[in-house]
Protein backbone atom coordinates (compact mmCIF):
# COMPACT_ATOMS: atom_id res chain seq x y z
CA UNK A 1 0.00 0.00 0.00
CA UNK A 2 1.49 3.30 -0.88
CA UNK A 3 1.04 5.64 1.85
CA UNK A 4 2.25 9.03 2.74
CA UNK A 5 3.41 10.06 6.22
CA UNK A 6 2.32 13.77 6.53
CA UNK A 7 -1.15 13.44 4.36
CA UNK A 8 -4.27 13.86 6.71
CA UNK A 9 -6.54 11.05 4.55
CA UNK A 10 -3.29 8.68 4.77
CA UNK A 11 -3.52 9.49 8.47
CA UNK A 12 -6.91 8.28 9.03
CA UNK A 13 -6.36 5.40 6.90
CA UNK A 14 -3.85 4.18 8.78
CA UNK A 15 -6.26 4.74 12.03
CA UNK A 16 -3.52 7.40 12.85
CA UNK A 17 -6.16 10.36 12.81
CA UNK A 18 -9.89 10.09 14.10
CA UNK A 19 -12.52 10.12 11.89
CA UNK A 20 -15.96 8.91 12.00
CA UNK A 21 -15.70 5.56 9.91
CA UNK A 22 -18.71 4.41 8.23
CA UNK A 23 -16.76 1.62 6.85
CA UNK A 24 -14.25 -0.15 4.88
CA UNK A 25 -12.53 -2.84 3.19
CA UNK A 26 -9.52 -3.59 1.72
CA UNK A 27 -8.82 -0.73 -0.90
CA UNK A 28 -11.45 1.87 0.16
CA UNK A 29 -12.64 3.72 3.64
CA UNK A 30 -16.31 6.11 4.14
CA UNK A 31 -15.91 8.55 6.84
CA UNK A 32 -17.90 11.70 7.90
CA UNK A 33 -16.91 14.90 6.50
CA UNK A 34 -15.30 16.62 9.51
CA UNK A 35 -16.64 20.35 8.08
CA UNK A 36 -19.71 18.47 6.56
CA UNK A 37 -21.33 21.41 3.92
CA UNK A 38 -25.15 19.08 4.89
CA UNK A 39 -25.59 16.47 7.24
CA UNK A 40 -24.64 13.30 6.18
CA UNK A 41 -21.56 14.90 3.81
CA UNK A 42 -19.32 11.63 3.64
CA UNK A 43 -16.47 11.12 1.89
CA UNK A 44 -14.87 7.60 0.17
CA UNK A 45 -10.69 7.59 0.05
CA UNK A 46 -8.87 4.96 -1.61
CA UNK A 47 -6.73 3.90 1.11
CA UNK A 48 -3.14 3.67 -1.31
CA UNK A 49 -1.90 7.59 -1.66
CA UNK A 50 -3.37 8.59 -5.31
CA UNK A 51 -3.18 12.37 -5.19
CA UNK A 52 -6.03 12.55 -7.52
CA UNK A 53 -8.11 11.16 -10.56
CA UNK A 54 -4.84 11.08 -13.25
CA UNK A 55 -2.63 9.03 -10.26
CA UNK A 56 -5.12 6.65 -9.77
CA UNK A 57 -5.56 3.56 -11.55
CA UNK A 58 -8.94 1.65 -12.62
CA UNK A 59 -9.04 -0.87 -10.22
CA UNK A 60 -8.85 2.12 -7.45
CA UNK A 61 -11.34 3.90 -8.97
CA UNK A 62 -13.62 0.59 -9.58
CA UNK A 63 -13.81 0.31 -5.70
CA UNK A 64 -14.39 3.50 -4.85
CA UNK A 65 -17.27 3.53 -7.23
CA UNK A 66 -18.46 0.60 -5.27
CA UNK A 67 -18.18 2.28 -1.85
CA UNK A 68 -19.51 5.03 -2.89
CA UNK A 69 -22.70 2.91 -4.85
CA UNK A 70 -23.10 1.11 -0.48
CA UNK A 71 -22.95 4.12 1.08
CA UNK A 72 -25.06 6.13 -1.16
CA UNK A 73 -27.85 4.02 -0.42
CA UNK A 74 -27.35 3.80 2.81
CA UNK A 75 -27.28 8.11 2.75
CA UNK A 76 -30.85 7.63 1.08
CA UNK A 77 -32.24 4.80 3.03
CA UNK A 78 -31.29 6.53 6.57
CA UNK A 79 -31.37 10.41 5.96
CA UNK A 80 -34.02 10.18 2.77
CA UNK A 81 -32.45 13.15 1.23
CA UNK A 82 -34.36 14.94 -2.06
CA UNK A 83 -31.28 14.55 -3.62
CA UNK A 84 -27.54 13.26 -3.45
CA UNK A 85 -24.65 14.99 -5.05
CA UNK A 86 -21.19 12.14 -5.71
CA UNK A 87 -18.47 14.75 -6.83
CA UNK A 88 -14.87 14.64 -6.79
CA UNK A 89 -12.34 17.34 -7.96
CA UNK A 90 -8.87 17.31 -8.87
CA UNK A 91 -6.12 20.17 -8.62
CA UNK A 92 -6.40 23.68 -6.70
CA UNK A 93 -8.48 25.13 -9.49
CA UNK A 94 -11.38 22.54 -9.40
CA UNK A 95 -11.83 22.91 -5.73
CA UNK A 96 -9.33 20.04 -4.37
CA UNK A 97 -8.07 21.36 -0.92
CA UNK A 98 -6.51 17.68 0.34
CA UNK A 99 -4.99 16.32 -2.23
CA UNK A 100 -5.35 12.63 -1.98
CA UNK A 101 -8.08 11.12 -3.77
CA UNK A 102 -11.55 10.88 -2.23
CA UNK A 103 -15.39 11.37 -3.42
CA UNK A 104 -18.22 13.42 -1.70
CA UNK A 105 -21.27 12.12 -1.30
CA UNK A 106 -23.34 15.37 0.00
CA UNK A 107 -27.33 14.89 0.66
CA UNK A 108 -29.16 17.79 -1.04
CA UNK A 109 -32.19 19.74 -0.22
CA UNK A 110 -34.38 21.33 -2.65
CA UNK A 111 -34.19 24.99 -3.35
CA UNK A 112 -30.66 25.46 -1.09
CA UNK A 113 -27.94 27.08 -2.76
CA UNK A 114 -25.24 24.96 -3.81
CA UNK A 115 -21.57 24.62 -1.85
CA UNK A 116 -18.61 22.77 -2.11
CA UNK A 117 -17.01 23.39 1.00
CA UNK A 118 -17.65 25.35 4.45
CA UNK A 119 -15.35 25.79 7.09
CA UNK A 120 -18.36 25.56 10.05
CA UNK A 121 -17.01 21.81 11.61
CA UNK A 122 -19.62 19.23 11.87
CA UNK A 123 -20.77 18.87 15.95
CA UNK A 124 -19.41 15.82 16.94
CA UNK A 125 -21.90 13.97 18.39
CA UNK A 126 -23.91 14.02 14.83
CA UNK A 127 -21.12 12.87 13.12
CA UNK A 128 -20.92 9.86 15.56
CA UNK A 129 -24.30 9.41 15.38
CA UNK A 130 -24.73 9.56 11.41
CA UNK A 131 -21.48 6.88 11.12
CA UNK A 132 -23.31 4.29 13.47
CA UNK A 133 -26.41 4.75 11.50
CA UNK A 134 -24.80 4.32 7.91
CA UNK A 135 -22.60 1.68 8.88
CA UNK A 136 -25.82 0.10 10.35
CA UNK A 137 -27.59 0.96 7.73
CA UNK A 138 -25.04 -1.00 5.49
CA UNK A 139 -25.02 -4.22 7.27
CA UNK A 140 -28.70 -4.26 7.13
CA UNK A 141 -28.24 -3.91 3.24
CA UNK A 142 -25.83 -6.65 3.27
CA UNK A 143 -28.03 -9.17 5.51
CA UNK A 144 -31.07 -8.67 2.39
CA UNK A 145 -28.43 -8.87 -0.28
CA UNK A 146 -27.30 -12.28 1.10
CA UNK A 147 -31.01 -13.14 2.01
CA UNK A 148 -32.38 -12.23 -1.75
CA UNK A 149 -29.02 -13.78 -2.88
CA UNK A 150 -28.91 -17.40 -1.05
CA UNK A 151 -32.51 -17.36 -1.76
CA UNK A 152 -32.04 -17.43 -5.45
CA UNK A 153 -29.64 -20.01 -6.05
CA UNK A 154 -30.12 -22.66 -7.89
CA UNK A 155 -26.99 -24.75 -7.09
CA UNK A 156 -24.81 -25.52 -3.89
CA UNK A 157 -21.95 -24.14 -6.27
CA UNK A 158 -23.56 -20.94 -6.79
CA UNK A 159 -25.15 -21.08 -3.06
CA UNK A 160 -21.49 -21.01 -2.10
CA UNK A 161 -20.34 -18.37 -3.95
CA UNK A 162 -22.83 -16.04 -3.22
CA UNK A 163 -21.70 -17.22 1.11
CA UNK A 164 -18.33 -16.42 -0.14
CA UNK A 165 -19.01 -12.68 -1.27
CA UNK A 166 -21.41 -12.18 1.57
CA UNK A 167 -18.60 -13.30 3.70
CA UNK A 168 -16.28 -11.10 2.45
CA UNK A 169 -18.66 -7.95 2.94
CA UNK A 170 -19.27 -8.88 6.54
CA UNK A 171 -15.58 -9.30 7.04
CA UNK A 172 -14.81 -5.37 5.59
CA UNK A 173 -17.43 -4.41 7.94
CA UNK A 174 -15.80 -5.87 11.10
CA UNK A 175 -12.99 -3.21 11.54
CA UNK A 176 -12.94 -0.64 13.99
CA UNK A 177 -16.79 0.56 14.44
CA UNK A 178 -17.10 3.91 15.63
CA UNK A 179 -20.35 2.51 17.66
CA UNK A 180 -19.31 -1.18 18.51
CA UNK A 181 -22.40 -1.62 20.55
CA UNK A 182 -24.70 -0.73 17.66
CA UNK A 183 -23.34 -2.98 15.22
CA UNK A 184 -21.28 -5.66 16.32
CA UNK A 185 -24.09 -7.99 17.83
CA UNK A 186 -25.77 -6.94 14.50
CA UNK A 187 -22.84 -8.41 12.50
CA UNK A 188 -22.65 -11.38 14.89
CA UNK A 189 -26.27 -11.72 14.53
CA UNK A 190 -25.70 -11.63 10.67
CA UNK A 191 -22.90 -13.96 11.10
CA UNK A 192 -24.68 -16.61 12.56
CA UNK A 193 -28.00 -16.32 10.26
CA UNK A 194 -26.07 -17.71 7.60
CA UNK A 195 -26.00 -20.82 9.54
CA UNK A 196 -29.87 -21.12 9.36
CA UNK A 197 -29.60 -21.20 5.52
CA UNK A 198 -29.07 -24.80 5.25
CA UNK A 199 -32.77 -25.51 4.14
CA UNK A 200 -34.06 -22.34 2.63
CA UNK A 201 -35.99 -22.96 -0.78
CA UNK A 202 -34.16 -22.95 -4.38
CA UNK A 203 -34.77 -23.12 -7.94
CA UNK A 204 -36.94 -21.96 -10.18
CA UNK A 205 -39.88 -24.45 -9.33
CA UNK A 206 -40.27 -22.85 -5.55
CA UNK A 207 -40.79 -19.26 -6.36
CA UNK A 208 -43.40 -18.70 -3.92
CA UNK A 209 -41.40 -20.48 -1.08
CA UNK A 210 -38.60 -18.51 -2.03
CA UNK A 211 -40.21 -14.92 -2.31
CA UNK A 212 -41.73 -15.88 1.75
CA UNK A 213 -38.77 -17.14 2.53
CA UNK A 214 -36.96 -13.89 1.70
CA UNK A 215 -39.37 -11.71 2.87
CA UNK A 216 -39.51 -13.32 6.30
CA UNK A 217 -35.74 -13.17 6.78
CA UNK A 218 -36.34 -9.38 5.63
CA UNK A 219 -38.92 -8.75 8.34
CA UNK A 220 -35.97 -10.56 10.74
CA UNK A 221 -34.00 -7.96 9.49
CA UNK A 222 -35.76 -4.52 10.21
CA UNK A 223 -37.18 -5.63 13.67
CA UNK A 224 -32.82 -6.71 14.66
CA UNK A 225 -32.45 -3.15 13.43
CA UNK A 226 -35.45 -1.22 15.59
CA UNK A 227 -34.07 -3.70 18.31
CA UNK A 228 -30.18 -2.77 18.09
CA UNK A 229 -31.72 1.41 17.69
CA UNK A 230 -33.29 0.83 21.25
CA UNK A 231 -30.76 -0.82 22.61
CA UNK A 232 -28.08 1.87 21.31
CA UNK A 233 -30.67 4.84 22.76
CA UNK A 234 -30.24 3.15 25.98
CA UNK A 235 -26.41 2.64 25.65
CA UNK A 236 -26.06 6.39 25.11
CA UNK A 237 -28.03 7.08 27.78
CA UNK A 238 -26.24 4.77 30.38
CA UNK A 239 -22.96 7.12 29.31
CA UNK A 240 -25.33 10.26 30.07
CA UNK A 241 -25.83 11.41 26.77
CA UNK A 242 -29.37 12.26 25.36
CA UNK A 243 -30.38 9.20 22.61
CA UNK A 244 -30.08 9.97 19.23
CA UNK A 245 -31.05 6.93 17.16
CA UNK A 246 -34.43 6.97 15.82
CA UNK A 247 -36.59 4.22 16.05
CA UNK A 248 -38.70 3.91 12.61
P1 LIG B 1 -11.69 18.53 -1.40
O1 LIG B 1 -11.84 20.01 -1.31
O2 LIG B 1 -10.24 18.15 -1.41
O3 LIG B 1 -12.49 17.90 -2.48
O4 LIG B 1 -12.35 17.96 -0.07
C1 LIG B 1 -11.67 17.75 1.12
C2 LIG B 1 -12.73 17.52 2.16
O5 LIG B 1 -12.10 16.93 3.28
C3 LIG B 1 -13.42 18.78 2.64
O6 LIG B 1 -14.81 18.66 2.47
C4 LIG B 1 -13.02 18.88 4.10
O7 LIG B 1 -14.06 19.36 4.90
C5 LIG B 1 -12.64 17.47 4.45
N1 LIG B 1 -11.61 17.33 5.46
C6 LIG B 1 -10.45 18.05 5.55
N2 LIG B 1 -9.72 17.63 6.59
C7 LIG B 1 -10.42 16.62 7.17
C8 LIG B 1 -10.17 15.78 8.30
O8 LIG B 1 -9.15 15.87 9.00
N3 LIG B 1 -11.11 14.85 8.60
C9 LIG B 1 -12.26 14.73 7.87
N4 LIG B 1 -13.12 13.81 8.25
N5 LIG B 1 -12.52 15.50 6.80
C10 LIG B 1 -11.62 16.44 6.45
ZN1 LIG C 1 -2.68 10.34 1.40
Amino acid sequence: MSTQADCIFCKIARGEAPAHRVCEDERTLAFMDIFPVTDGHTLVITKDHFENVFETDEDALAAVARTSHRVAAAIRSELSPDGLMVFQLNGRAAGQTVFHYHMHLMPRAQGVPLALHTRVPGVPARLAELAGRLARALVASAVVFACIGIAGCASNRERELWKNEWNGRLDAMKSDWEHPCATRPFIAWADGFLGDCENEPRGDADCDARLAWVDERVQQCRAWTAWQLRNFNQHQRSEGAAPSMRIE
